[in-house]
């Protein structure tokens, strides 16, 4: 690395994380060096998705005006599928609370703005070893070079490796921790998009959808509206499908399974006439306090984003822009005042735990954890939504006499060989946990 080998802050990593930290302390007037290993800035992420605002707003309150916003989102809506049969529901916000955009393009817009702050980005260099001496890190090591700084932010996202070799977290276990997130971007003339999802000009959607789907795992699949195009996926915890595809229970591949829900009759005809433009996969956490990793400070370091385990996947759907920005802000909050009080101890920067146990972020994780178990119950995930959609079934396919709400669910239920009460019990666990 040719540049000076001493700054006041190092930042490891340029995702939301990472450029939130960066941004905030080179324009407090620190000397921040900002390390990606991809070829720029966002290059290694895939995600076309949703992001919610104010969290961002508060590190970059021009980010309406600014940043690569594709469509504000005004409809929700959430499916539930069983064969062919579909059961909608869909909700007209008030107001936008977030936005779609294509994730390489954001992280590279945050990326400038920490450079224009004065934070020196180096991409292409992959940081090999967070260093510690007499007890405190002290800076970062890339191949043979060492770069020295008094602070280092950990902001390497998922995979956290240098987390790991500091003995700060522990190796993820892939059965139990990690989904698969797949993601398909369908190109369509916005005015097509727009006519076929009910959407007034520039405005946006995002569809959840569970059910055979995922062929009775766990997780689920997403819709997006983008720009001029569509971001379909799904999510799905690689433990239950790696056990269903040993069993037999599975039989295709996940690259089968996005197909199969991107030729869906019901859903096709949103996109028909797209063309595929890209296709991917990338690795997330399950989500939820459990994914934090031991510490989130050690003296000279501080850990955000993902690789603090500031993710909520609520399996089918993944959230961890917004958190991972926020918690930036928090680390450059903690750093400043720790200068302030004279250095980067572990006294002084374990405010920064303080910080997260108070915010939004970790009330999210409290909140996802105590369902964590329930949502990887598959039940919820196969017979509820067959349940609902055969219940609707019984309602709306009725030729003579229409049975009653009740009556659909009892004769649903029955021949989904489920019981009603099973049902509700397992409904009520979940409220009950909220
Ligand atoms: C399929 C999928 C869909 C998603 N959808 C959404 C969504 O709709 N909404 C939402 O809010 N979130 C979503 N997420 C989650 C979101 O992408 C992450 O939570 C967010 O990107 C976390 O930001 P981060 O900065 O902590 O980590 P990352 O975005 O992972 O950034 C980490 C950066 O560090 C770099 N890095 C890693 N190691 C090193 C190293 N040793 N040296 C140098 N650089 C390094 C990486 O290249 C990367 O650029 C989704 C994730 C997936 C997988």
């Amino acid at each position: 690395m040719g540049f000076p080998h001493k700054f006041d802050v190092i930042v490891v990593g340029a995702g939301p994380a990472g450029c939130s930290s960066a941004y905030l302390l080179a324009k407090a007037g620190l000397r921040v060096l900002l390390v990606e290993r991809g070829r720029s800035a966002g290059s290694k992420l895939l995600w076309g998705g949703k992001a919610y605002a104010q969290p961002i707003r508060e590190v970059w309150p021009e980010l309406d005006k600014e940043a690569p916003i594709h469509r504000w989102v005004t409809r929700e809506r959430f499916s539930f599928v069983w064969g062919d049969r579909v059961l909608t529901i869909e909700y007209k916000l008030g107001r936008s609370v977030a936005f779609t955009s294509y994730l390489p393009e954001l992280v590279s817009w945050m990326a400038r703005k920490a450079e224009s702050a004065g934070a020196l980005l180096v991409e292409d260099v992959r940081v090999d070893e967070i260093v510690v001496e007499n007890g405190r890190v002290v800076g970062v090591r890339s191949g043979s070079d060492i770069v020295r700084a008094d602070i280092v932010i950990d902001a390497e996202g998922v995979n956290r490796m240098l987390l790991e070799k500091l003995g700060l977290a522990e190796r993820l276990n892939v059965n139990s921790s990690v989904a698969l997130g797949v993601k398909e971007t369908l190109s369509l003339d916005p005015r097509l998009m727009e006519e076929r999802f009910n959407l007034d000009k520039g405005e946006g959607l995002t569809w959840l959808v569970a059910g055979d789907i995922t062929r009775g795992l766990p997780g689920g699949g997403f819709i997006y509206t983008m720009r001029d195009s569509i971001s379909i996926g799904l999510v799905i915890p690689i433990g239950p499908a790696a056990r269903a595809a040993e069993e037999g229970t599975l039989k295709e591949h996940v690259s089968e399974l996005i197909e199969s829900f991107r030729l869906h009759p019901y859903f096709n005809r949103f996109w028909r006439e797209a063309d595929v433009i890209e296709y991917g996969g990338r690795m997330t956490l399950e989500g939820g306090l459990s994914m934090m990793p031991k510490r989130l400070y050690a003296p000279g370091l501080l850990v955000v984003g993902d690789a603090a385990g500031f993710l909520v996947n609520t399996g089918y759907t993944i959230r961890g822009v917004d958190t991972a920005v926020y918690s930036g802000k928090l680390a450059a909050e903690t750093v400043i005042e720790a200068l302030n009080k004279g250095g980067f101890t572990e006294d002084n920067l374990k405010s920064y735990e303080d910080k997260v146990k108070r915010s939004y972020i970790y009330r999210e994780l409290k909140a996802h954890s105590a369902i964590e178990d329930v949502m990887r119950d598959p039940f919820y995930f196969t017979k509820i939504p067959q349940v609902l959609v055969k219940a609707a079934g019984k309602l709306f396919e009725a030729d003579y006499e229409e049975p009653t709400l009740v009556g659909g669910l009892l004769e649903a239920s029955r021949e989904s060989e489920v019981s009603l009460m099973k049902m509700l019990f397992k409904l009520a666990r979940v409220v009950r946990r909220l």
